[in-house]
């Protein structure tokens, strides 16, 4: 039996792709490793967006050049193969700085990936392989979940992105926005359904810029809702992510419909300061995007809203950095992902002066989770004594016939309840906050 070992860096999008190569190493007799020294294969699929996950790479690739050497003392190949956007960005950093690898591939060659392991591996010192060519990206047909008993699903709908927000190093590595027709779309709901899947999201690093076949993006939710019927049990639909400047109201009208499609929006602010989004290129204001988030929450009361925030970026004065803790606090996130700045090389902020000093950046990204803690805190215990539909995923870590659920909104509820609930929906009632985790009972 021939098995890889695949660590998966970033995103979704990376974790969607890694699944798809899995259900291909699958089907070629590959079999996922329990420990690496059962590995003849290691894949790891990278991120550039930070650098600390090149970082952490560059670090796995130090451990797996010493495994490699360990495995040949023992007469067993080792291949390692690196993919994704550090292939892309760093090429020829990697060909230099990494013989080891033996396959180096980008974001545009990953279906060339398969094939190319179907070959007999190279002698020590011989040849290596670079799939870095740039041609128009293709999405696999399926993406996962290969295994009965996986309930969430990951369905790519486009890909890369046109905006060049000035810090973001993504329009390089991913290339330009490209958009999946609705059939192969349609295709793999269809088999993620017939898997028994309770819960899709749609991918994208802008899924509002959709448009293929003559459908913008809610035309393609339009399409694809009616074929997620709701009874016996429903399946969810959600989607990620969206950029602020494309919300379209027909959006908003479907989320306010709720029904298949989860009442929960990831949009990304980034920052408060119109000084600071203008640098950044985002193409709206604070003011106009605190406009757009109360619209939202009246016209959607149930909705989940949370968000992405950047600090740091270069120029960022105190004045700029109290103005997002100010749209914090006027939004009032039920979440966000923060991040402190950091300069990516062939970005448009990379030529401005990374000013803001590392101490500065971390007190100022320590006091924008402290805020929004306490936000995401009382926006939860707001909620509580209300009884949700959630959908139960697994057994609760600390176990005691507990189980571990989550909400529309994407939030996490630990309840007591048969195992059998596992990957079925069942309602309960929020009863207390621990944490950031809803306490619950079930609701016969
Ligand atoms: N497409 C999404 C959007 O427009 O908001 C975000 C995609 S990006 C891969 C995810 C998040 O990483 C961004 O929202 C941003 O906050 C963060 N990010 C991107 N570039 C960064 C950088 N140079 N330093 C720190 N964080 C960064
Ligand atoms: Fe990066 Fe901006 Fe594109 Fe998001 S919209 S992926 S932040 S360039």
């Amino acid at each position: 039996m021939k098995r890889y070992w695949l660590e998966t860096y970033g995103c979704q999008m990376n974790k969607a792709e890694s699944g798809s190569l899995e259900l291909g190493l699958r089907e070629r007799g590959w079999r996922p490793a329990g420990q690496l020294d059962e590995a003849e294969l290691v894949i790891l699929n990278t991120c550039s967006v930070r650098a600390t996950a090149e970082e952490r790479v560059w670090g796995r690739l130090g451990y797996f050049k010493a495994q490699k050497a360990r495995a040949a003392r023992l007469g067993r190949p080792l291949r390692v193969v690196l993919l994704g956007c550090m292939g892309e960005r760093l090429k020829e950093e990697l060909l230099a700085q990494a013989p080891h690898v033996d396959v180096l591939a980008g974001t545009f060659q990953k279906h060339l990936l398969l094939e190319a392991l179907e070959e007999e591996p190279r002698a020590e010192g011989g040849g290596r392989l670079s799939l870095t060519a740039r041609e128009p990206y293709r999405f696999a047909p399926r993406h996962s979940p290969g295994e009965p008993g996986e309930f969430r699903a990951f369905l790519p709908i486009m890909h890369g992105c046109d905006n060049f927000c000035a810090y973001c190093i993504v329009p390089y590595v991913r290339g330009p926005e490209v958009s999946r027709e609705p059939a192969g779309i349609l295709e793999e709901l269809a088999r993620l359904k017939a898997s028994r899947v309770r819960e899709v999201t749609l991918l994208g690093q802008n899924v509002n810029s959709y448009r293929s076949g003559g459908l913008d993006f809610p035309g393609l939710l339009e399409r694809l809702l009616p074929e997620l019927p709701q009874s016996p049990e429903p399946t969810w639909l959600r989607f990620l992510t969206s950029h602020p400047k494309d919300l379209s109201p027909r959006l908003e009208a479907l989320l306010a419909g709720g029904g298949a499609l989860c009442r929960h929006l990831h949009l990304p602010v980034q920052h408060g300061s119109d000084r600071v989004l203008q640098a950044m290129g985002r193409g709206y204001t604070g003011g106009s995007y605190l406009q757009l988030a109360q619209r939202l929450r009246k016209e959607v009361p149930e909705l989940v809203l949370t968000t992405d925030i950047l600090i740091g970026f270069p120029g960022e004065t105190e004045e700029d950095f109290r103005l997002t803790l100010e749209l914090m606090e006027q939004v009032r996130f039920d979440d966000a992902f923060t991040y402190r700045y950091n300069p990516r090389e062939g970005t448009r902020a990379f030529k401005l002066s990374d000013d803001v000093p590392g101490q500065v950046k971390q007190q100022r990204l320590a006091e924008v989770i402290r805020l929004q803690r306490r936000i995401s805190s009382e926006r939860r215990r707001g909620r509580l004594g209300r009884v949700v539909r959630v959908l139960v995923e697994a057994p609760s870590r600390k176990g005691g016939g507990e189980l571990l659920a989550r909400t529309e909104g994407d939030e996490t509820v630990v309840f007591p309840g048969s195992p059998q609930l596992i990957g079925h929906f069942t309602q309960v009632r929020l009863l207390q906050l621990v944490g950031h985790t809803f306490r619950g009972e079930p609701i016969p």
